[in-house]
């Protein structure tokens, strides 16, 4: 018999009510006729690109972002209708299948245009991406978004859609290098003879705590949609709270006391200094809970109680203080009575910011949709 039961207790459940609130709220905050692009790359930052697509179209997004082509194709298959910009980099190998799907194309080289239109027999919709500091992707002058453009436009299947750029310091106090992309970006904008439909700056920073008019046309809400703030500088400034989306759960699969002297896991890097309750949870680093993690608090009982000694692939210990039962159920990333670990804590453990940790969280952690 074959089952798509999950057996071992180890799971990210996602609060899809969480995603449509926070959602919900910017619309409330942004001028009303900005549209929300939802950002799902990397499988909705961890969080499952399909189903955060639909919450988020649901709550009011009009459009959905990714990164690759292969996102692309796995939110088409799902969600037929919705528009889908990849973001990234995509090569002209991918042009026809783009057009064929009605996924709209970040362009930024005047010679991926020409081999485009070669290959095109359908519309394909297009956004230029400028660069205005970031230094990653996107054309660079004026004179290189004009042939860009006036190539676009004698093409018979190319659609010139929109414009974007991506600002490298909008989450910072700062903003001195911010304001220079702002004026490049109109720069650009004055050099073209049309705007079109969709122009678009706005990452979750600059839409919730800068100036209004740079909202434009739209604006691309990735990291807060899944209740976290881009940086600390903004989660002070934040024009409403959000609500996280993302919780990891396991249970205690194995107790035992150990005695003074004896240790735990490899290496024996963790030594009792007293007796010792030592529980045992499904969960190691090839689910994304790296070596780094070790001495992470969990919940247990609203409890906060340490990892302890070296993370393996598959399981960890914890040291509790009482006995409990196995299959006493373990939060580590969550609520738990009036205990909370959130991804920021974890994020300073390992010394990265929030949007890694639910991205590094694998596959063979399913998630577990609330609704
Ligand atoms: C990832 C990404 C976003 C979303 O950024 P957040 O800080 O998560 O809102 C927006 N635009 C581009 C180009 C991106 O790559």
């Amino acid at each position: 018999m074959r089952t798509n039961k999950h057996f071992r207790p180890t799971k990210a459940i996602i609060d899809l009510n969480a995603i449509k609130y926070n959602v919900s709220q910017l619309k409330k905050h942004i001028q009303p006729n900005v549209k929300i692009i939802a950002v799902v790359k990397a499988n909705a930052y961890g969080h499952g690109d399909v189903e955060v697509a639909k919450a988020a179209l649901e709550a009011g997004a009009s459009m959905l972002a990714v990164a690759t082509p292969e996102e692309a194709l796995h939110v088409r298959k799902h969600l037929p209708e919705p528009e889908i910009l990849v973001l990234g980099y995509s090569p002209t190998s991918f042009a026809e299948y783009a057009a064929n799907e009605n996924i709209t194309l970040a362009v930024y080289s005047y010679d991926w245009v020409e081999e485009a239109e070669k290959i095109c027999s359908k519309p394909l919709k297009l956004h230029i991406k400028v660069d205005t500091g970031m230094h990653r992707i996107g054309v660079t002058t004026e004179k290189q978004l004009r042939s860009l453009y006036e190539k676009i436009k004698l093409s018979d299947h190319l659609i010139f859609d929109g414009i974007f750029t991506h600002f490298a310091t909008a989450d910072e106090e700062e903003d001195a290098y911010f304001k220079k992309q702002v004026d490049k970006f109109e720069q650009f904008l004055k050099a073209l003879p049309e705007k079109p439909r969709l122009v678009h700056v706005a990452n979750t920073a600059t839409a919730l705590i800068k100036d209004a008019r740079l909202q434009y046309d739209a604006v691309r809400f990735g990291i807060s949609m899944y209740g976290l703030a881009p940086s600390e500088y903004v989660k002070g400034k934040l024009p409403y709270p959000l609500k996280p989306a993302f919780s990891l759960e396991t249970e205690l699969v194995a107790i035992k006391q150990i005695e003074p002297g004896e240790s735990v896991g490899y290496g024996a890097a963790f030594t009792a200094e007293k007796p010792t309750y030592i529980g045992t949870l499904p969960i190691g680093y090839a689910d994304g809970l790296i070596r780094k993690f070790s001495g992470q608090d969990v919940l247990i009982d609203g409890k906060r109680v340490p990892i302890v000694g070296r993370i393996c692939m598959d399981q960890c210990m914890i040291a509790l203080p009482t006995a409990y039962n196995i299959g006493e159920k373990v939060v580590l990333i969550g609520k738990q009575k009036d205990e909370e670990i959130t991804i920021d804590e974890w994020a300073a453990k390992v010394g990265t910011i929030n949007y890694e940790v639910p991205c590094i969280i694998t596959s063979r952690v399913p998630r577990i949709y609330n609704i």
